[in-house]
């Protein structure tokens, strides 16, 4: 009996999970390439609206996984998806390629500079965003545009410290407007249930890092998950925490070891 047994699809977060860093997880992509062959279907998901579903394949073949970026959801993926179900044709975008690219690659017009009206405003991560865009943002949602956002993360953990992330760049329109956004990544619903919508539906294991997002996500859908402890939670924290994962681990290689006693007081 390994750990993986009996759960699939299986979903992984990304860094601190299969790279940390430039640096690849010891024993990472052995080990997703024994889930494949025993039969696991795997996704990839990520918060991070920026790149594009290819560009992160690229990335994470660059470190010895075998992804296919059919198996890759990004939470802009998942954000166009949602618009598109909502029915809204005209999108505002405070974010970059990736986010911009799924809108369009799911028939959803994204305008440019300072347009009159909307149907959404739809926010991510954005490097090189300006007060005249977050200002006709604003404008839009004040004229009736809903709001979605890709993410909540409020930082985005760089080699030099904190950068803003999503979530700070939500909080200036949220601030500024009132406005409830609607919240499509980690621990949010939407993008879990965007992943099982690609890879199919079973009985799913989330494996991600991070307490509040990767484990709390599971938890709110009821599936079962793994926190590795190769990434930002360290052993004392995913003690302490007030959100339980099913599993806690040193890192991915455990999927195939014998599953660990399962931790107390979850769900
Ligand atoms: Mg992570």
């Amino acid at each position: 009996m390994r750990l993986a047994d009996g759960y699939d699809p299986l979903l992984f977060d990304l860094d601190g999970v299969l790279f940390r860093g430039p640096e690849v997880v010891p024993g990472g992509p052995e080990t997703l390439e024994a889930l494949r062959r025993d039969g696991h279907r795997l996704a990839f998901i990520t918060n991070n609206s920026a790149r594009t579903p290819e560009a992160v394949a690229r990335m994470l073949r660059e470190l010895g996984y075998a992804a296919d970026p059919s198996e890759v959801v990004t939470s802009a993926l998942a954000a166009a998806e949602l618009v598109a179900a909502r029915g809204y044709h005209r999108a505002f975008v405070v974010g970059e390629e990736g986010i911009r690219r799924a809108l369009a690659g799911a028939g959803i017009e994204v305008l440019d500079g300072e347009p009159e009206r909307a149907d959404c405003v739809v926010v991510g991560w954005d490097r090189e965003v300006t007060y005249a865009k977050l200002r006709r943002a604003c404008l839009l949602v004040q004229r009736g545009a809903a709001l979605v956002a890709t993410n909540d993360d409020r930082a985005y953990p760089a080699p030099d410290g904190l950068w803003p992330g999503a979530g700070a760049l939500l909080a200036v329109i949220t601030t500024t407007t009132g406005a409830v956004p609607e919240v499509v990544g980690k621990p949010h619903p939407p993008l879990f249930e965007a992943a099982v919508r690609r890879v199919g539906d079973g009985r799913p294991l989330v494996v991600g890092d991070r307490l509040e997002t990767d484990i709390a996500g599971a938890n709110a859908l009821g599936w079962d998950s793994v926190l590795v402890l190769s990434g930002v939670t360290d052993p004392d924290r995913a003690a302490a925490g007030d959100v339980r994962p099913t599993y806690v681990v040193r890192d991915v290689r455990a999927l195939l070891e014998p599953p660990p006693v399962r931790r107390t007081g979850q769900k």
